[in-house]
């Protein structure tokens, strides 16, 4: 990009730039660890960032877009364009707003009890659809995070996977602040073991590992995360 091109539109090479080097970082980080670069989908946290942000993001490759809160995402994704991106729900999910995060979002990161299981099951049935669907683990014991405790996992997963409506095929989990990548590592570690031994013990299938934020996906990466699930390190600090 030429000095003139930056001096017209500084915000746009920035989020460029950040794109391309989130992109590189991941790229390095599979192939330390022998996996291959394809096999790691970068989403794009878009919670707070405008509508036209998200455009140019979308118009510079970036296909998978995260939210976390449904009524964030009803606006925004009519702004953006349901069809123009991967849209993944990565929040606390509400048994009332259901309905509606099925029509906004592709995939669903973030389910962690059965009663809103059995819901999206049955609306996504009557929509003639099958939902892709993450169950999220708290691998930090950390009280003000959702998700399961590690040891309720496959009571929630065994019936979850039968459900008509959900496709499950993963874990997701949000590690513990960490002021160093290196103390995320255990947190993934687990998840991944506890993703081998659910595959062993049901017969299921769970390819996904949802699991790596901006201070902590390469860690992430190297311990085997499918999607990783960036918003600072691409759009800068939210407000
Ligand atoms: C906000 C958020 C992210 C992105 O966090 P960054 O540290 O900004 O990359 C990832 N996952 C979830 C569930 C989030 O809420």
């Amino acid at each position: 990009m030429t000095n003139l091109a930056r001096s017209v539109n500084p915000a746009l090479s920035t989020l460029r730039d950040r794109l391309h080097e989130v992109r590189a970082r991941m790229s390095r980080a599979a192939e330390r660890s022998g996996r291959d670069p394809a096999a790691v989908a970068l989403v794009g946290v878009v919670k707070t960032v405008p509508s036209a942000v998200v455009r140019e993001a979308v118009a510079l490759g970036l296909m998978d877009l995260g939210e976390n809160r449904v009524q964030e995402a009803q606006v925004k994704v009519g702004e953006v364009g349901r069809r123009a991106a991967r849209w993944h729900m990565v929040g606390h999910l509400q048994r009332n707003k259901a309905g509606r995060a099925l029509e906004l979002f592709d995939r669903i990161h973030s389910l962690d009890r059965m009663e809103l299981a059995e819901s999206l099951s049955r609306m996504a049935v009557a929509a003639a659809r099958r939902l892709p669907v993450m169950l999220e683990v708290n691998v930090s014991g950390e009280a003000s995070k959702h998700g399961l405790a590690p040891d309720d996992l496959l009571r929630l997963l065994e019936p979850a996977a039968a459900l008509p409506g959900l496709e499950v095929d993963g874990l997701m989990t949000v590690g513990a602040p960490v002021d160093e990548p290196e103390r995320a590592r255990s947190g993934f570690d687990l998840l991944r073991r506890l993703r081998d031994r659910a595959q062993d013990a049901l017969g299921l299938r769970l390819p996904h590992l949802s699991m790596g934020m901006s201070g902590d996906f390469e860690v992430a990466i190297e311990e085997g995360s499918t999607m990783v699930r960036v918003g600072t390190a691409l759009f800068g600090p939210r407000a």
